[in-house]
């Protein structure tokens, strides 16, 4: 999966490019209100602009489930690139995508030009990776690029199909940078390896748990999911979130920490709260939560315990919060593991997208970071050992 050919190793001097990019960006009242992701976007597309390709960008957004919604469309995205670029990003509003704009649009290009396609996910045959509104896309280009990372690990017409009837499939800038640090960190970490996983469930992290205890030195738990843990180790864990379910499974992953000779960090105390807001924050002894109680946030005692373990590693993966961040007084355990991670200067630390990557750039932590990954389900696939197949689907080099 990590042997891919990039827009450096074709040839896109006057050729027509199709870009799926990730323009899934957050709407208010027609305005972008995070423009991250359109940010990541832009290298590769000046290197495409520069290097005398005719640009034909196409994105979801949100998700319209196959119907031409106007609150969805990409338009405000064409706007909004034009003034990044400093040139007109055409915008081919066709509800069927590639309709008759698109299609003239396409015709009078010229060599750097650049025009958006609607958004994909107007058409139901998207999502399902179906071969006729492939072979649409694929008709008004000769070339495919993917960088779109955070629809990876989705076969789409436009992430997978597309490219099939297409001469070349190369993946963009982003993913080449998504690929070499989450692909580096967890391939050949520099050690101590060390990976933290918060959030608010157990069942989401099945796989990556089982996944991460093969590779890592320490593996951390903290945020909703601990609890879970901290029943099967025999704890009171009052009214906090638990899967019941997942207890035994909880058990069967200390068990195999133990046996991989891994370090499994969980609460030794918590923040507690009587109900789910942002009340006063209260502080138990140990890792017990009284009667009544909740937990979420870890405790003073986690915190320096995870965030000297963080201070000795040399490769850090983290993906989901500490606590109920959202929560000012309960956003402690996650402030405090990513100023940590942030002070580091000779560690490699990757954010595993999501809410930590938000969480993480809400701090204004983000550019201390090695890697912030832009892929939520995407990086937690790639965690898990999963390959992904909008990655799999580019040429090797
Ligand atoms: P995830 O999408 O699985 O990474 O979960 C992120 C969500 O988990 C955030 O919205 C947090 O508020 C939530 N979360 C973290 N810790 C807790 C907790 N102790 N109890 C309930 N929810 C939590």
């Amino acid at each position: 999966m990590f042997n891919k050919k990039t827009i450096e190793d074709i040839k896109v001097q006057g050729k027509r490019v199709l870009v799926r990019c990730d323009f899934n960006v957050p709407l208010k009242d027609g305005v972008i209100t995070d423009e991250n992701r359109l940010n990541g976007a832009l290298p590769t597309i000046k290197y495409l602009i520069e290097n005398g390709a005719k640009v034909i960008l196409c994105s979801h957004l949100g998700k319209p489930k196959g119907e031409a919604k106007p609150e969805l469309s990409l338009q405000p995205v064409a706007k909004r690139l034009s003034e990044m670029l400093g040139k007109e990003v055409v915008f081919a509003c066709d509800d069927n995508v590639v309709g008759e704009n698109a299609k003239e649009a396409v015709s009078k290009m010229e060599n750097g030009d650049v025009i958006l396609l609607q958004n994909t996910r107007y058409r139901k045959e998207e999502t399902k990776n179906e071969e006729s509104f492939s072979k649409e896309l694929a008709s008004l280009a000769e070339i495919f690029v993917n960088d779109a990372f955070g629809t990876a690990h989705r076969a789409h017409c436009s992430t997978v199909g597309a490219g099939e009837f297409l001469e070349e499939r190369a993946c963009g800038y982003l993913i080449q940078k998504e690929l070499k640090f989450l692909g580096e960190a967890v391939a050949n970490p520099v050690r101590p390896f060390t990976a933290i996983l918060g959030g608010a469930k157990v069942s989401d992290k099945i796989a990556v748990i089982n996944e991460l205890l093969e590779k890592v030195d320490n593996l951390i738990i903290g945020g909703g999911m601990a609890y879970t843990f901290l029943k099967a180790q025999g704890y009171e864990i009052g009214t906090s979130l638990v899967e019941e379910d997942k207890v035994e499974y909880a058990k069967e992953m200390m068990e195999k920490a133990k046996a991989k000779g891994v370090k499994l960090l969980l609460p030794i105390d918590n923040a507690v709260a009587t109900e789910f807001k942002d009340v006063e924050r209260i502080v138990t002894e140990d890792a017990n939560i009284p009667e009544g109680h909740m937990g979420l946030d870890i405790g003073p005692k986690t915190i320096n315990e995870y965030v000297e373990t963080v201070k000795n590693s040399k490769t850090i993966v983290w993906n989901g919060p500490m606590g109920v961040f959202e929560f000012k007084n309960f956003a402690e355990g996650t402030l405090a593991v990513a100023k940590a991670m942030a002070e580091l200067t000779d560690a490699t630390t990757v954010i595993g997208g999501g809410d930590s990557a938000a969480a993480v750039n809400q701090l204004g932590f983000g550019d201390k970071m090695t890697h912030v990954s832009t892929g939520g389900g995407a990086s937690l696939e790639f965690l898990e050992g999963k390959e992904l197949p909008g990655i799999v689907a580019l040429d090797n080099k």
